[in-house]
């Protein structure tokens, strides 16, 4: 019988050979004599997923291109001449799809710009003080190589598990935004490969028009394959605080103050302002705060909680070991000008670096107890700061109930801090606030709770004529994408035309259509 095994492991072998090979010459023959440096593969199905887990992928094969530029223009190259969908994908932490080959009829290859390189793709130029990096690779990777030289990147997300490409397709904000801008506005110079295969090195003065067209373009104008990006001296510490507010607008007055401070010298700001709403039994269940555990239960029953709500402010201050001493005095200085509740102060203090780390920790736990590879109906929105306490009465003590199923960051950003020349879009006011709920579905009926909700709060913007702009847009008619970018809308377009005009590159982000 170990025979007959041995001859049926074979014969599925075999069987299996032939479907692939039978598979690829079918498929495009042109990508069979492309003389790549990686490799072509027909193992789409890791591909076919995102963190969103709400969208299935229909690509056709998957190219893992090994760091080499070449490989993308040339696949790009023979896409843009023969006509099929090309998708770069980062670390596939999308939520609808935007990385994925949606749809069979496309033909589509997706570029794992992940996986496979070397490991020479990251390099630091410590005199000028700036990184070279693939644009696959992801942020944690970055920061590590640059703190080798005591030098870290000024503008972060708050996850590093995501690819540079990635996040500057988007914009990439954090609690340093306010400071420092997004990611995209601390990028020196990129390599992209364009829709019609070229490889152009663009920055503000060269071909600055595919420059700012890509950062924030959604991946609409080209392939990300190298950025290089600002640094500054790393910290080596973070004193991390977070206290909480009952009332709406004493918080948001606090948060839009400590923004307000942003062109004041290092000493009389914070270094990063985040904060969230609690509208649930969110304190102990909310997988961000490893502050508030349950051996450190909170008197919130105690807390006179306004309309079923309470707000969390979280800043932190950066510091090296030889100006540990003023530190203390800073805070407290700081501290003294805004109007918490005053028994609500909880401090931590960790390395730069577990600072910025912070959330891989949760997604670790999260991971252990099977939480995290589970459907993410995800909502993420710029609010303008004259509405925001609209937003408030009507959101989360309105439609929001009190469940939420997982954490809603809030936090105020300063217009002028964006490069109004990219292509990403937000609210007309000078100062408006990230409102973002990070929703888990633990089962379909929660999916489908969830997914209404999202639908009410968008709805409700709409009806009370608040201007949201959603960040990490989502939507699937041509028209919705036009009153997304607004007056932005016309120079989109003629981007599109200039550097994609066979609309081939991420048409999982569904703002043309392309017809093979
Ligand atoms: P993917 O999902 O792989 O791709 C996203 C889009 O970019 C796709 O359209 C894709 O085609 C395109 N793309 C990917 N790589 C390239 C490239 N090299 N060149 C051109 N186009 C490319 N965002 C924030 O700003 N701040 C946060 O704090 C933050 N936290 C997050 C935390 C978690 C747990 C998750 C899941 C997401 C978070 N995000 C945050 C959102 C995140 O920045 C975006 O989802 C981003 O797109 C993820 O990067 P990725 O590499 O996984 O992109």
């Amino acid at each position: 019988s170990m025979n007959n095994n041995h001859k049926l492991l074979l014969l599925t072998f075999v069987i299996y050979r032939l479907i692939v090979t039978v598979g690829l010459t079918l498929f495009p023959s042109e990508l069979l004599s492309l003389g790549l440096k990686g490799k072509l593969s027909m193992e789409v199905e890791s591909s076919s997923k995102d963190f969103g887990m709400l969208n299935q992928g229909e690509a056709v094969a998957v190219l893992h291109p090994a760091g080499s530029a070449e490989d993308v223009a040339r696949l790009v190259r023979t896409a843009y001449e023969s006509g099929f969908a090309v998708s770069a994908r980062g670390h596939g932490h999308s939520i609808n799809g935007q990385a994925m080959i949606k749809e069979k009829k496309l033909k589509g290859v997706v570029i794992e710009m992940g996986k496979g390189g070397d490991n020479n793709n990251i390099r630091v130029c410590e005199e000028e003080m700036y990184v070279d990096a693939w644009g696959g690779e992801l942020w944690i990777e970055v920061l590590n190589a640059t703190l080798e030289y005591g030098l870290a990147p000024m503008s972060w997300t708050d996850y590093l598990y995501l690819s540079v490409g990635g996040t500057l397709s988007n914009a990439g904000i954090s609690g340093q935004t306010f400071n420092h801008g997004p990611q995209i506005t601390n990028v020196h110079q990129l390599d992209v490969v364009t829709g019609k295969g070229e490889l152009l090195r663009c920055s503000e003065e060269q071909n600055s028009e595919l420059f700012h067209g890509v950062l924030g373009g959604l991946g609409q104008f080209g392939v990300i394959t190298r950025v290089r990006i600002a640094l500054e001296p790393a910290p080596h510490r973070v004193r991390w605080i977070r206290v909480l507010y009952s009332n709406f607008s004493t918080f948001t007055k606090d948060q839009e103050f400590l923004i307000s401070l942003h062109e004041k010298p290092a000493s009389q700001k914070f270094d990063y302002v985040e904060g969230s709403v609690i509208v649930d039994e969110g304190l102990i269940n909310n997988w961000r705060s490893s502050f508030f555990s349950p051996s450190n239960p909170v008197k919130f029953i105690s807390l006179n909680v306004d309309g079923g709500a309470l707000y969390c402010l979280e800043i932190t201050k950066n510091y090296n070991q030889e100006n540990g001493d003023s530190i203390d005095e800073e805070i407290k200085v700081l501290l003294k000008k805004l109007d918490f509740i005053p028994t609500s102060v909880f401090t931590t203090d960790l390395p730069y670096v577990d600072f910025l780390d912070r959330v891989h920790k949760a997604e670790l736990k999260l991971r252990s107890k099977g939480l995290w590879d589970v459907p993410h109906p995800w909502l993420n929105l710029f609010v303008p700061k004259s509405r925001i306490d609209d937003f408030d009465k009507g959101v989360f003590k309105g439609i929001l109930g009190n469940k939420t199923s997982g954490p809603i960051l809030i936090y105020p950003m300063n217009k002028s801090k964006w490069d109004q020349r990219s292509s990403v879009v937000t609210p007309e006011e000078e100062v408006f606030y990230l409102v973002s709920f990070l929703r888990s579905a633990l089962d379909g009926e929660t999916l489908e709770y969830l997914n209404n909700q999202n639908h009410q709060i968008l709805r409700f913007c709409n009806d009370a004529k608040i201007n949201v702009k959603q960040y990490l847009p989502h939507y699937t008619t041509q028209q919705q994408w036009m009153d997304h970018f607004g007056d932005k809308w016309t120079q989109f377009f003629h981007r599109k035309m200039q550097f994609d005009p066979h609309c081939i590159l991420a048409t999982g982000q569904q703002i043309f259509q392309f017809h093979p």
